[in-house]
């Protein structure tokens, strides 16, 4: 009895000492420990100004690409080229498809590989139920309650003006960057990006031009959205989830509702859809979580750090924590949900055929392929034809040792000193997907501070950016591009 005592607290011991020792080895992954103190910086008038005449002209992507404004793009294109005359005057710029912009900064040294930055034109629609509900209208560009308002202020015009400033900026001090800088601006990223960003990434392709890092829209400085950390955080989106859609249909014959057969086509389909929702994916880690995880553990408080420090052990409380919001359950495992049905038009009528698309959002370790098998398996009823839609495989991890990825760091760390960085999966999917081939390093993010409620109205009801935040973000690139090496 005594020696199993004895085993028992020498066991203990042992793992005490583990958890000490993992703990004091899991040192922070920040280039800045110190908590900085947010910086105050002085508003741009004339800047706000043109965020607000920006949002003002209606540049909507509609899936019916017959009714996309041309006129709205050509003005949008005058616009930036009367207010930026001296950014045109000394890059080399080309409309592309029409609808789409690229600029050329040629660098000091042409022999290192020039880098993109990205950002997109278009907006999606206002929903007419909707429209009512705006504090300040939709297209005003109103400056209120220290706000911009308006669709495009946050996704994704708050960001491709705040480029055109820190280049306004940076012509005016004569400046001309060490490294060759790309800026490309795509015409429909809300429709998937294939006229705009894949038409940009073709003309590159054919330039033969690959870069050292590409920049895009993505994650933002949060404020409160990642559970246990008090600090803002700088969520730099190194790899984005892939996409598959399946269009699921039944036909069996229909009729007179009064007298229906035992299985009906829509009840084929829904129970096809219910074995897809009760046979979700089981969670794990890939290797974009599990840096996060590195990133943002050495900076929880004791003793939480520990946890993270010794996930071999409680790996399962951390995730058990992600589990419980949507975002987090979505970070472990490939997702699917219904969004799309198709099931009958009359009340006493039987439909024969019924569809419905479900939306795959795939986990970086699977393909579609994968997931298409995994489906058709899971669904295993003959009545079921299953067709394959859109398809975006997930993109691969970009590393967080890169000099892009150190460049984006060293920068938020001086624009944003009260924020810790870390590498980030995106959920979401971004036009970075058309530039995969072309880079080895893609990092999706919007300098932006951003709490859950700001994020709510990215492509919701009232639409805004803070005017400070504002400062910050074009502060942000114009000190990335001082900076670039
Ligand atoms: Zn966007």
């Amino acid at each position: 009895m005594k020696k199993l005592l004895l085993s028992l607290l020498l066991l203990v011991i042992v793992l005490v000492a583990v958890l000490l020792f993992k703990t004091s080895s899991f040192k922070s992954k920040q280039i800045v420990t110190a908590h900085g103190k947010r910086k105050e910086l002085p508003i741009d008038e004339s800047a706000v100004k043109h965020l607000s005449d920006a949002i003002r002209i209606n540049t909507t992507s509609y899936d019916d690409t017959t009714i996309v404004n041309q006129a709205a793009f050509d003005s949008f294109f005058t616009f930036l080229k009367i207010e930026y005359a001296p950014v045109f005057e000394n890059l080399e710029d080309t409309i592309i498809n029409q609808r789409s912009l690229l600029l050329k900064w040629k660098g000091k040294n042409e022999t290192v590989k020039p880098v993109i930055l990205y950002a997109h034109l278009d907006v999606v629609p206002i929903e007419e139920s909707t429209k009512a509900k705006w504090t300040h209208d939709a297209f005003s560009g109103e400056v209120a309650e220290g706000f911009i308002w308006g669709r495009g202020a946050l996704d994704d015009k708050g960001s491709l003006i705040s480029i055109f400033e820190a280049l306004k900026h940076l012509q005016a001090k004569g400046f001309t960057p060490e490294r060759t800088v790309y800026f490309a601006f795509g015409s429909d990223e809300e429709i998937g990006g294939s006229q705009g960003a894949a038409m940009i990434a073709n003309y590159l392709r054919a330039q033969k031009v690959s870069f050292e890092f590409y920049m895009d829209e993505g994650g933002m400085i949060s404020e409160g959205i990642v559970p246990n950390i008090k600090r803002p955080v700088a969520l730099i989106g190194t790899a984005e989830k892939g996409y598959v859609t399946l269009e699921i249909t039944a036909n069996v014959k229909g009729g007179h509702s009064s007298h229906p057969p035992k299985e009906s086509a829509a009840d084929v389909l829904v129970s096809a859809i219910k074995k897809l929702h009760d046979n979700q994916e089981k969670r794990r880690t890939v290797e974009t979580v599990n840096e996060f995880l590195d990133f943002v553990g050495p900076e929880m408080p004791a003793p939480l750090n520990m946890v993270f420090a010794n996930r071999w052990l409680f790996l399962p409380l951390i995730l058990n924590e992600y589990e419980k919001s949507d975002e987090g359950r979505a970070l472990l495992r490939t997702t699917e949900v219904a969004t799309v049905m198709n099931v009958g038009e009359k009340e006493n009528v039987i439909p024969s055929l019924v569809s419905a698309k479900v939306n795959f959002r795939i986990l970086s370790d699977e393909t579609s392929n994968q997931v298409i098998e995994r489906a058709t398996k899971t669904i295993n009823d003959t009545l079921i034809k299953i067709t394959v839609g859109e398809i975006y495989e997930p993109s691969k991890n970009s590393s967080s040792s890169t000099y892009g990825f150190k460049l984006l760091q060293q920068t938020s760390a001086s624009v944003f000193p009260d924020a810790i960085v870390t590498p980030f999966l995106m959920l979401g999917s971004t036009d970075s997907k058309h530039f995969q081939d072309i880079t080895e390093n893609t990092y999706r993010f919007f300098p932006v501070r951003m709490t859950n409620e700001l994020l709510g109205t990215v492509h919701g009801i009232n639409e805004r950016i803070g005017v400070k935040d504002y400062m910050e973000t074009i502060s942000f690139y114009e000190t990335m591009l001082s900076n670039l090496k």
